[in-house]
Parts: C-alpha cells; sequence; structure tokens
C-alpha cells in the first residue's frame, strides 16, 4: 500500500499532527492513521513523506479551450460601453480556427495547469461539440473523447458535463458564426451525451458525466425539464444570473428573475451547480442557500468579465455550498481565486476577513466550503481527508520560507492571501500522483504540443 506520511494534515475533525494516509491501488484512501494508530504501518508499505497535507478542491466550471484566448480580451472595441459582449465576439473567431487536435492539446495544457494549481478535477463544461457551419464530425462525441483523451494524458479526475446549446437568446434565435458549433436539437443532445458516456469509459473509475443546459437564455423551458430526466443523480449545472443583461432578458422573456424562475419551475437541489449567481437579490441568495444545490463561484473570471460580485457573507450565514471554478481560464490559480472571493466581499462591504467566522479563519472556512462544495458539484467522493475517499490530495511545500512558523489556519491564509500556487509541491487525483516537486510529471510534452498549436493559431487572432 502507498503511504503519504504528513506531519500536518487538514482532517474533517480538523487539523492533526504525524498523519499517516493509505492509498489503496484503486485509488481511494483506505486508512488514515495518527497519534497512536501511527504504528500500524507495515514495513511492506511505500512511504511517501510530505509536510502538510490538505484535500485536493474540484475545479468545477472550465471551459478548457478558452485557455488559448487568454489576454486577448483586454482592448476595447469601438463600442465605448465595450462589455461581455465584445469578449464572446472575438471567442466565437477564434473558435471557428480549433480542430479536434487543437482542442486536446489546449485541454491537456489546461488541465496540467489545473493539477498544478492544487485542483485534482476538471469539471468541464463542454459546449463545443460541432465543426465550423455546424455539422456535427463523424463521431457525435469526437470533441468529447478529445477532452478525455487529454485526461488520460493529465492524470486529472473528469467530470465531463456535455452541455444543450440551443438558441442564442431567449427569443430563441438560431446560433450564428461561430456559435454553429456548440449548437444541439433534443435528439442530437441526447445521441452526443449516450456517445460521450461511452468515449469515457477507457478512463478510470472516478470519472463521471453529468448533465448542463447551457443557461436559460439558451435552451427552452420544455428541453430544461426533459433532459433532467437523461440522468437523473447526476450533476446537474448550468450558467445562472451572470450578467445584467442577461437578467434583464430572462425577465422580459419569461416573466420572473432566473433564479426566481429556476426556483419556481424546477426541484433544485443538490445535483444542481448553477453557476455565477453574481446578479441576485437577497431574496434569491436565500433560496439558493436553502436548496442545498451549490453555488460555482469563478471570481477571476468574474472579476474579467466585471459580472458583479456574489454575496458569500449572506450566503455563507445561511448554510449555502460554494465551490470555485475556472471558467474562462484567463488565468489558472487556486490561491488567487480565492483571495479573489474574499477580496470581493471586502472590496463591496469596506470589510476584512469577510468570510471568516467566529470559529475559522478566512482561509479556512473558505478552503474547506470550497473542498466540499467542489466535490459535490463534481458527483465525486471527495473534499475530505477520510477513509473510502478518492485520494484528492495537495502537500504544500514545506521548505517555503512564508511557512516558517506557521501551522494549522495560519499557513492556510499564508498560502491563500500571502503565497500563491508555487506553493504547491505535489498533488494526487483519485491516487495519480501527478504533481512532483511543483511540476506535472509529463510538462514538457503537455507544453511542447501547446506551443505548436499557439503557433499555428497565433497569427489568426
Ligand atoms: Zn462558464
Amino acid at each position: 500500500m502507498k503511504i503519504i506520511s504528513a506531519k500536518q494534515a487538514l482532517l474533517p475533525q480538523g487539523w492533526v499532527s504525524d498523519v499517516h494516509v493509505g492509498v489503496g491501488a484503486d485509488g481511494r484512501i483506505v486508512s488514515v492513521n495518527y497519534g497512536d494508530s501511527a504504528s500500524l504501518k507495515s514495513s511492506d508499505d511505500e512511504v511517501y513523506s510530505v509536510e502538510t497535507l490538505l484535500p485536493s478542491p474540484a475545479n468545477l466550471h472550465s471551459h478548457a479551450f478558452q485557455r488559448a484566448m487568454a489576454g486577448l480580451t483586454e482592448k476595447r472595441g469601438p463600442d465605448p460601453r465595450d462589455s461581455f459582449w465584445t469578449w464572446r465576439k472575438l471567442m466565437y473567431k477564434f473558435l471557428d480556427q480549433l480542430t479536434p487536435d487543437d482542442i486536446e492539446a489546449i485541454t491537456a495544457f489546461v488541465q496540467m495547469e489545473m493539477l498544478e494549481a492544487g485542483y485534482a478535477t476538471n469539471v468541464e463544461f463542454h459546449y463545443l461539440h460541432k465543426q465550423p457551419g455546424g455539422a456535427f464530425y463523424d463521431n457525435p462525441a469526437e470533441l468529447s473523447e478529445r477532452i478525455a483523451a487529454a485526461a488520460e494524458l493529465t492524470g486529472v479526475g473528469l467530470t465531463l458535463l456535455p452541455v444543450h446549446y440551443q438558441y442564442g437568446g431567449c427569443d430563441q434565435r438560431p446560433l450564428k458564426g461561430g456559435q454553429q458549433r456548440f449548437s444541439t436539437d433534443l435528439i442530437e443532445f441526447e445521441l452526443l451525451w449516450e456517445r460521450a458516456s461511452e468515449g469515457v469509459k477507457k478512463l478510470p473509475a472516478d470519472t463521471v458525466v453529468g448533465v448542463a443546459p447551457h443557461s436559460l437564455r439558451a435552451v427552452s423551458p420544455e428541453n430544461l425539464k426533459i433532459i433532467q430526466q437523461i440522468a437523473p443523480s447526476a450533476p446537474f449545472h448550468m450558467h445562472l444570473a451572470e450578467q445584467i443583461q442577461e437578467v434583464e432578458e430572462v425577465q422580459a422573456a419569461w416573466g420572473a428573475r432566473p433564479v426566481e424562475w429556476l426556483f419556481d419551475n424546477a426541484a433544485v437541489d443538490a445535483r444542481w451547480c448553477l453557476i455565477h449567481c453574481t446578479q441576485l437579490l437577497p431574496h434569491e441568495t436565500s433560496a439558493l442557500a436553502r436548496s442545498g444545490a451549490v453555488a460555482g463561484l469563478c471570481p477571476i473570471t468574474e472579476s474579467s468579465l466585471g459580472d458583479g460580485i456574489f454575496d458569500g457573507v449572506s450566503y455563507l450565514e445561511q448554510g449555502g455550498r460554494i465551490g470555485i471554478g475556472s471558467d474562462s481560464n484567463i488565468r489558472i490559480s487556486l490561491s488567487e481565486e480565492l483571495r479573489t472571493l474574499d477580496y470581493s466581499q471586502r472590496l463591496r462591504d469596506h470589510s476584512r476577513a469577510a468570510l471568516a467566522s467566529a470559529e475559522q479563519s478566512t482561509g479556512r472556512r473558505i478552503f474547506e466550503s470550497v473542498a466540499e462544495g467542489g466535490a459535490q458539484a463534481a458527483g465525486r467522493a471527495s473534499g475530505r481527508i477520510k477513509i473510502g475517499m478518492w485520494a484528492d490530495l495537495i502537500a504544500l511545500d514545506g521548505d517555503h520560507p512564508d511557512f516558517i512558523g506557521r501551522q494549522g489556519d495560519a499557513l492556510l491564509d499564508t498560502f491563500i492571501f500571502a503565497g500563491d500556487d508555487r506553493m504547491v509541491q505535489d498533488v494526487w487525483s483519485a491516487g495519480r500522483h501527478q504533481v512532483r516537486a511543483g511540476q506535472h510529471i509529463q510538462r514538457d510534452s503537455i507544453v511542447d504540443s501547446y506551443k505548436c498549436v499557439m503557433k499555428k493559431l497565433g497569427g489568426n487572432l
């Protein structure tokens, strides 16, 4: 058996010293020993020693291909009120150029970055299904299988969410231009979902397939209802209430604000993950907190797009569940996502340590919340260092000068608020030890493939 021995580990009951975590051949945690029981190790065990061991959160929302556009959307267009909608225009131009090989290489690169940042799992909200112009590839799940092939290479845990994207807006206008690659009618989506589920079967047993209606703007009420039955217990994710314009459009077309409409028309429960929720009124925040669903927060992307600020203070006070995603993948950083989440609350409320509680520091409360909420949203037995869970683990660098004299919550706060992901030393996804000494074990070849794609795309954007 593989044993990971840690000087300190964040277990469900809190910080514990001298912890030995046994990982079985199937990638699950089979033992957690400390104190007197630590001597239960056998001489056959392969022991790997680390300083500080944490459960690794899932990255619960990503559009992998967008990684290749990072940094290209910071100019203003001719419209002085340049916004999100200009960003989308560039994305559609970019989309026309991507081949399946390009998508696989970009996905492997961003999954590698996720692992190096400390995320064990990529929850991929995958809506790029078709060829430019809108025809399926010979294999309707071609691009889903490319995401799976990237996950096979990088060893990241994969929760694949094939996305149903019907329309270009609430008025049910057809998808045009670059968006045609996203488009599926109901029959096409059901076929795609079946084939994608088959296509990921070659991946390890921790792989999950869920279902994702793109948003209330892009899917009809009828189809939203029908696709809830495709995999009734699997993760079910949707973008919701991200932009003011989107809220107004839904309100005009459907007669209620997005969250109001959804809670009146769907049984939102713990399998749901609602992405962004940056435009909620207080009664909507309360409804979401009560539902048991996860709010999928993407603070770096939401800052980049100027979406707004999720009301984390009130939501967590009401027992709401959260997770973190990198969405547009403009920057992959676990520590920075968590820091940005808390800083956004501070800037709005003129407060400090906004998401701390009486018992827990800011970093501790956010980290544990996103580890558990991310696992729930990924449909993954994970998020805590506990027997039976997948061994999704992070070890922080014991030699880092900022960690000298720091333990427990102070060390976690230092990682999130004073440090960065270079403090992440090792990462395991379902026991697969993919990051060692801060680097993915296949880094060089993954980077080389990505560079080839970027050289090819470079001049055309
Ligand atoms: Zn998104």
